[in-house]
Formats: C-alpha cells, structure tokens, sequence
C-alpha cells in the first residue's frame, strides 16, 4: 500500500515513558566509592561496586531521600516499607550478575505530573510507580578495533526509574513531559537532567490503535535517544512505521527497536524478553527501611518552591504574565536570581524586566548561563533602585550604567552613576536655575501657556533638559516648571 492512500488520522497513538535519572548523590547506591561523571576508568570501583565475594552493599539514605522527593512532586503515594529486589542477568558490564532494584514494592507509586499542550490546556499524564535502582558499568564498543571496552566507574551509581502510564498521545507530548520532568529534578537539585551525559535516559513505549478501540495494540519499546527532540522524533517516525505496518496486513510483535538519529529511523534490536527472564527476588543482603509519615513530612520540609507554585506566585501575586512567568521558572537558575533581586527590592516588575530583557539579552549575546553572569542581584536591585528614585534615567541605566557594570563588577553602581556623570539632578535649587534660563529664553510663550495652551511645557522641559545637559530628573523637574509657571 502507497503511503499516500493511508489515512493515518484513523489511528490514535499510545506511549509510555520510561525515564532513568541519575541521582546527584556524592557516593554511589549501596557502598562509599565515589559517583564523578568524567573519571578516568576503572578509578572509583571499590570491592562493593564490583561485587567481590563477602561483600555487603549498605543504604545511602540520601538515595531514599532523593527518591522521596520526586515523588512528592509527582503527587505519588510513598511506600511506608521499602523491600529491595534482585534483577539478575549477566553482561561484561555488571561484576555482581545482578541489579539491586525494587521490584513489587516501588517506593512512589500513583502520581502524577501536568504537561501544557501546544493548545493552552493543562494535561495530567499518570506516573505509575518511581523506584530507586542502582546502574551497571558502560560497555563501549567504539573505541577499540577488536575489543568492547568496559568501564566499572558507573556501576553501583544511584538511580531512579519514573514510569509513566501510557497517557501520553504524541511525539510532542513525549517532548513536553520529559522537560517537565527534568525541571523538577533540577528544581529539587536531585540530577543534572544532562541526557548527551547520560544522566538522564529514555526509552518509550509506543503503540497505535483505531480510535476509538477499547483495546492498547501492541507495544513496541525504542531505546538509544541522546535529546528530547531525539525522542520525539523516533516516537513521530515509530507511530508512521506503525500505522504502515498494519495498513500492509503486518502484525506487530513485541520488540526493542533501537533509533538511529542521522536516518532519523528505528531498527529492530532484540525481541522482547519476559520480565520472568530476571528471576527478581528479594534482595537478602538488604534490610527493608521503613519509612514513617514523620520522616516524609520533614522531607516536605527541605522542598524547594516548585515550578508551578512559582507560576502562581509570578502570575497572581506579582500580577506578571504567563510568558514572562515562564520565561522566569524555565530554568531553576534563572528564578533563583530574579528571587534574589526581589530580596533586594520590592519592584518586582522591574526586576523581572531586567533579569528577563536586559540581563537575559547579553547572556544571549555572549552564549553565558546565567551562572556565569557577572553582576550580582543586588546590584541589579541598585539600579533599579537609582532609576525608583529619579536619580537615573531609564535609559541612562539600560544603555550606560548596565554595560559599564558588566566591565567593572566590583563597582558600586552609585560610583559609576557618578563617573559617567548620569546622576540626575532633583535638587529644586539647581533645577530652578535651569527652570529660569529655560522661561528667560521663550517670554512670549508664558502667557500663551497661562492662556490654556498647556502642551508648551514641553517646549519648556525641552528647554530644561537642554540647560542641565540631560541631568535634570524629568519628574521633579517638570512639576516644578509647573508650579513656577503658575507663579508667572
Ligand atoms: P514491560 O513489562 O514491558 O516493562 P510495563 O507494563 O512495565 O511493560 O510498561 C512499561 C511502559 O510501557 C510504561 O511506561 C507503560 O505506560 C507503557 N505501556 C504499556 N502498555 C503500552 C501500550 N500498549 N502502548 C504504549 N505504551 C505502553
Ligand atoms: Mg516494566
């Protein structure tokens, strides 16, 4: 059947995401060694990471805490008694011939986490069970001729898998629920989010149906996505190969299909191994924890604002948009700094004008992050304080004070105000002067201006700004020229 004469709207797509996100812990699962994205190989393998014989792996609690946490802000249910489990296969790179993961008793379960569609809606997408696993060494079979190398560093690192319900209905959406999940790991500071890294890693299940059916088709997982547009991609291509499939009379069966992201395509991998094939049991070595309503409370404690509830805050509270909001709390750090600023002043619509327009702009300009950015948010609430109280211009601070601080951070901005000679002039008995030589020069104008034609002011502010060079404060000057006039 030509691809033409396939009428694709017939068949509505399922997915579900499977996320693996590196916890940020400084040591790894169940032992000491060390977790540094970047060592040189085989360095951070003590006797536990590699399974040697009498070893006993132990808690880091920070791994359950860590754990905790994103499922607090998935709205999960938290397990009262964790059981840890033993998922067993061998491969080069897993010395202990097995995983230590959670099997039937995930430690967050039934939650879930809003994604905003393209069309403005809100929609939930079910997060089905969170649990905490340790990870397996790196094989790489690139860069030697003959051999696979292997790299132990990894194995024992610290874990969590997300699984979604099979909510989610597009490429697009895939897109959206992954951003949103790794806005919440970096908001809570628990994984870097880096996917080229591979601290963060998909794998999506994809399958089609007729409209309407009350019946999922069958499923087929893709691996090896190193973006979140990556993942889009394979999932758009995967519901086309799909849909063609069925329409030529094909049967879709089980599978693992790897993407391969320059064709743009998946290619089938391995057929679909039963989970029967792991043998899981209980994990003897490891004593279940009980975790009381106590301990998740005070975990409830340490939360940092989330995402939406600074969206609200931005929104209803500060009386910002919803572009700006978001432009705001797209990136943790981004909001930490615009906090920072309202620390410092209470002019939160300036302060989001200069983090979101002039500060966002030079970072733009330079290719920085705004961890990078130079001037502190302090100074920046100085400034915006200079211009609150008529000292400087609007345009004096954006064009002059702006770049001038950025070459010489460790000036206070009042000094360079000075010595670019920007400071504003509201002192009534300097502007008066000004106010004067400005009437002197137009003596014709004053009873016009007493007759009703009120817009000569701005004949005589122009006049005003033109005898104090540009220093005199718009504001109090021109209240001033009023009053004098008045007085003519
Ligand atoms: P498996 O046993 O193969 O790991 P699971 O039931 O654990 O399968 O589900 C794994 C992921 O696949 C989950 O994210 C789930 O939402 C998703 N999923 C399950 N069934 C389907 C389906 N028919 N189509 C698309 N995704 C599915
Ligand atoms: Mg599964």
């Amino acid at each position: 059947m030509s691809e033409n004469s396939i009428d694709y709207s017939k068949y509505q797509a399922v997915i579900g995401l499977e996320v693996h996100a590196q916890m940020l812990t400084k040591s790894k699962a169940y032992c000491s060694d060390a977790y540094d994205y970047g060592s040189d190989p085989n360095t951070i393998i003590g006797p536990i990471s590699l399974g040697h014989p009498g070893t006993l792996p132990k808690h880091n609690k920070e791994v359950v805490n860590y754990a905790i946490k994103m499922g607090l802000a998935t709205h999960c249910h938290i397990a009262e008694y964790q059981y840890y489990a033993r998922k067993n296969y061998f491969y080069g790179d897993l010395p202990k011939g097995y995983q230590i993961t959670q099997d039937k008793t995930p430690i967050c379960t039934n939650g879930y986490l809003e994604i905003k569609t393209k069309d403005g809606n809100e929609k939930k997408i079910g997060i089905t069970r969170i649990h905490m696993e340790e990870d397996a060494g790196k094989s790489m079979h690139d860069q030697d001729l003959y051999d696979t190398l292997i790299d132990l560093n990894r194995a024992g690192v610290p874990l969590i898998e997300i699984v979604s319900e099979p909510d989610i209905r597009s490429g697009e959406e895939a897109y959206l629920y992954l951003t949103e999940i790794k806005k919440l790991l970096k908001y809570l500071e628990i994984c870097d989010g880096n996917m080229e890294e591979g601290s963060l890693r998909c794998d999506a299940n994809i399958s089609v149906m007729i409209k309407g059916a009350d019946k999922f088709g069958t499923k087929v997982e893709v691996k090896n996505m190193n973006s979140f547009r990556n993942v889009q991609r394979a999932i758009d291509h995967e519901i086309k190969r799909q849909i063609e499939a069925l329409e030529a009379g094909e049967t879709l069966r089980m599978e693992t299909r790897t993407f391969d992201a320059l064709k743009g395509t998946t290619a089938a991998m391995r057929s679909k191994e039963g989970a029967s094939d792991y043998r899981y049991f209980p994990e003897p070595d490891l004593p279940p924890l009980r975790i009381t309503p106590v301990y998740i409370d005070n975990i409830k404690q340490l939360m940092p604002e989330l995402p939406k509830a600074l969206f609200e805050k931005y929104t209803k509270q500060f009386g910002l948009n919803e572009y700006d909001a978001n432009v705001l709390i797209d990136d943790k750090d981004t909001a930490n700094y615009f906090e920072e600023v309202l620390s410092h002043t209470k002019n939160t619509k300036s302060a989001a004008n200069w983090v979101m327009v002039n500060i966002r702009s030079y970072l733009n300009e330079q290719a920085l992050h705004i961890k990078q950015f130079i001037i502190k948010p302090a100074q920046i609430a100085e400034i915006i304080a200079l211009i609150d109280e008529g000292k400087v211009s609007h345009s004096a601070a954006q064009q002059k004070i702006f770049p001038a601080l950025i070459e010489s951070p460790s000036s206070s901005v009042l000094s360079i105000a000075e010595s670019l000679n920007l400071l504003q002039e509201s002192n009534s008995d300097e502007l008066q002067v000004w106010i004067d030589v400005a009437i002197a020069k137009f003596p014709e104008k004053i009873a016009e201006y007493k007759a009703g034609k009120v817009s000569l002011i701005g004949l005589f502010m122009g006049e005003v700004m033109k005898a104090s060079k540009g220093k005199a404060d718009p504001k109090v000057a021109s209240a001033l020229l009023k009053e004098t006039l008045d007085k003519k």
